[in-house]
C-alpha cells in the first residue's frame, strides 16, 4: 500500500523531507494542500486519543502511514492482535453465558467450555466469512483471481479497530454488570465501522451495511451455536 495523505485519502510519494538529523518540514498534499500527515510529529498519545473519538484521519495514519512501512512487522502485529482479539471474544462470551460460578461437576464445566468454544469459533467464522464475501463484492474492484492480501488488511483493520472493545472486555474483571458488554458492542461496532471507511474510502452506506451484516451474522449464528450446544449438554 502506498503512503496516504490523512486528510483526503490521495496517495502521497513522501510524508516528510529530512534536512539534516531533528530538522525535518512535514509535506503538502498535493490535492487538498494540507499538511499530509501531521501525526508523524505528534506524540503517540495524541494518536491513541484520536483512535479512541473514532477519528478517520488517525485510522488513516495507522493503516496506510505507520504500519505500511515494515511488512514483517504488520504480519507479526496480525499474528498477535488475532490472538489477543479470539482471547478476549472467549472471555466476553463466557461472561455473556454466565454459568462459570456455578459449582456443578466436571463434565458440567467441559461442556460449558465446549459451547462457549464452540459459539466463538463459529460467530467468528462467520463474521470473518462475511467480510470475506463483502471485501469481494462490495469494497473492492472486482477481481478474476482470490485477492488474499486484500482481505489480510481488512482482517488487520478489524482486529486493531477493535483495541478498545478488547480493553474495556477486559475490565470486565472489576464486576461490571454483564448487560455493559452490549455497549462495548456498539462502541466496537463503531470504531469497526470508521476503520473500515477509512481504509477503502468508499460511501457511508457500504461501509454501515458491510459491518452491521458482518456483526449481525455473527449474533445469528453464535445464538444457534448456543443453542444446539444447550441441547447436547443438558
Ligand atoms: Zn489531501
Amino acid at each position: 500500500m502506498e503512503l496516504r495523505c490523512v486528510n483526503c485519502g490521495v496517495g502521497v510519494q513522501r510524508l516528510l523531507v529530512q534536512y539534516s538529523p531533528g530538522n525535518i518540514r512535514l509535506t503538502k498534499c498535493e490535492n487538498c494542500r494540507a499538511v499530509a500527515d501531521p501525526y508523524v510529529e505528534c506524540e503517540f498519545m495524541i494518536l491513541l486519543i484520536d483512535l479512541i473519538l473514532h477519528k478517520e484521519r488517525a485510522y488513516r495514519h495507522l493503516l496506510f502511514n505507520l504500519l505500511n512501512q515494515d511488512s514483517i512487522a504488520r504480519e507479526g502485529i496480525l499474528w498477535k492482535s488475532s490472538l489477543i482479539y479470539f482471547l478476549a471474544d472467549i472471555y466476553r462470551t463466557a461472561l455473556l453465558s454466565g454459568e462459570w460460578n456455578s459449582s456443578k461437576s466436571s463434565l458440567f464445566s467441559v461442556c460449558i467450555c465446549g459451547k462457549v468454544l464452540g459459539e466463538v469459533f463459529c460467530g467468528n467464522l462467520s463474521f470473518f466469512g462475511f467480510l470475506f464475501l463483502a471485501d469481494r463484492v462490495f469494497l473492492d474492484k472486482p477481481k478474476s483471481t482470490l485477492d488474499i492480501s486484500s482481505f489480510k488488511t481488512v482482517f488487520l483493520t478489524i482486529l486493531l479497530s477493535s483495541y478498545f472493545k478488547i480493553f474495556l472486555t477486559s475490565m470486565m474483571v472489576w464486576e461490571f454488570p454483564s448487560s455493559a458488554i452490549y455497549i462495548v458492542d456498539v462502541l466496537g461496532i463503531s470504531s469497526n465501522y470508521m476503520a473500515l471507511k477509512a481504509l477503502k474510502q468508499l460511501p457511508n452506506a457500504s461501509c454501515i451495511g458491510v459491518v452491521l451484516g458482518a456483526h449481525g451474522a455473527k449474533f445469528l449464528i453464535s445464538a444457534c451455536s448456543a443453542i444446539l450446544s444447550s441441547s447436547f449438554c443438558f
